[in-house]
């Protein structure tokens, strides 16, 4: 087992990464005194695979187990499904003493956490992420949130777990879209703070896709360490953590622009990196090898960075909207060379021609 103490100050936890350890988490929970009643949120698709191993590992370490079902899809990530978190939670009489875990991807981690921070002025809450993305990104750093009709995470709280149980067998079950769109924010990492971890990164792709255990541990390690290492530093978002921005300007504005669905979250993500790239190497920040590099990374991990054909107003819209933009200005994070950052500020219009994505 690989551990990891994320340290913040009166509220510091353990990430741990095995894989077959789901059938553990009623004693992890047990070790750091969470014991008594336990509300599992999850959704049907992941229920199907790992209820039962989780509710009674749970039981087995004398827990009351209460099981949660909300249905799958961000679309479901709003007020409406929290009401039914709530009713169901007050229902099986959850009180302060009892914990909440969250078993699913980003979408039930978001919700759950949200639901944990708010439900009695706060319950404790345990995160067991079932996705890559979920796994070194979503259940790290304590960001919780639900969408709004008038944007994505727009109601949500700092809210940080007593624990991140993250068991690797869980993604064999995950579909390989959802797979591949993880690993363009396992990119995202090595671009913008570590070019030892971008280049194990382009040795190992292959281990990596077929999913080797120690290497993928590893790199997720990595992952948790590196957002931790930054979340650490500014927990609220005051300033470096923004750097976990880059690729996501311009990949949300595909993702809105191309209408949700089309592209998987990560998906965008890997055109927005591209895309970032591209845009260093003019300013300078980089070479034209650095992007060579990153491209036969992104095309490694068969993710396709050509952006697909959206009209220049729709960009322009979902980056104006984007909730980032402070007075106007985008604060967009460059790769300086490959493993660095630098912040640039820009106005939208500026961004769409940097991009050269006037049509
Ligand atoms: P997701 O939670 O929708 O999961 C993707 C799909 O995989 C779903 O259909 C889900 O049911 C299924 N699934 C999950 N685990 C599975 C498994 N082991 N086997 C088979 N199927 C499985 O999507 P996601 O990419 O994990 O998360 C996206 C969400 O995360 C977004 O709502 C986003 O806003 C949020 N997010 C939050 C943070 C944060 O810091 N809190 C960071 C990044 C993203
Ligand atoms: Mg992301």
């Amino acid at each position: 087992m690989r551990v990891l103490n994320v340290h913040l100050a009166d509220h510091s936890y353990d990430i741990l990464i095995d894989h077959g350890s789901l059938s553990a988490l009623g004693q992890r929970c047990a070790e750091i005194r969470l014991i008594g009643n336990a509300a599992v949120i999850t959704n049907p698709t992941v229920a199907a695979f790992y209820a039962d191993t989780v509710a009674s590992s749970l039981k087995a370490a004398g827990n009351n187990v209460t099981v949660i079902e909300i249905p799958d899809g961000e679309e479901y990530k709003n007020a409406t499904t929290l009401n039914s978190v709530y009713d169901a939670l007050i229902e099986a009489g959850i009180d302060r003493k009892s914990f909440i875990v969250a078993l699913g991807g980003g979408v039930v981690g978001d919700l759950a956490g949200f639901a944990a921070a708010t439900f009695l002025r706060g319950i404790p809450f345990v995160q067991v992420p079932t996705t890559l993305l979920a796994q070194v990104d979503s259940s790290v750093g304590g960001k919780t949130a639900i969408d709004h009709p008038r944007g994505k995470n727009l109601i949500g709280a700092f809210y940080q777990p007593k624990l991140v149980l993250i068991d690797t067998d869980t993604l064999k079950t995950l579909p390989e879209r959802e797979y591949r769109a993880g690993l363009a924010e396992v990119v995202k990492y090595g671009v913008i703070c570590d070019l030892p971890f971008f280049e194990i990164l382009e040795k190992e792709c292959s281990a990596i896709q077929a999913m080797d255990q120690n290497v993928l541990q590893k790199v997720i390690l990595r992952c948790c360490q590196l957002k931790a290492q930054i979340v650490e530093q500014d927990e609220k978002e005051s300033g470096l953590r923004a750097i976990l921005n880059y690729g996501h300007t311009l990949g949300h504005a595909y993702e809105t622009g191309a209408g949700y669905g089309t592209l998987v979250h990560g998906e965008a993500v890997a055109i927005g990196i591209a895309l970032a790239a591209h845009i260093s190497m003019s300013l300078g920040h980089c070479s034209s090898d650095d992007v060579a590099r990153i491209e036969a990374l992104l095309n490694a991990f068969k993710l396709s960075f050509e952006p697909p054909a959206v009209e220049r107003h729709l960009l322009l819209n979902a980056l104006t909207t984007d909730k980032k933009v402070a007075g106007g200005t985008i604060s967009f994070i460059c790769n300086s060379g490959i493993g660095g950052h630098i912040i640039e500020k820009f106005l939208p219009e500026q961004l769409i021609a940097l991009a050269g994505l006037e049509v």
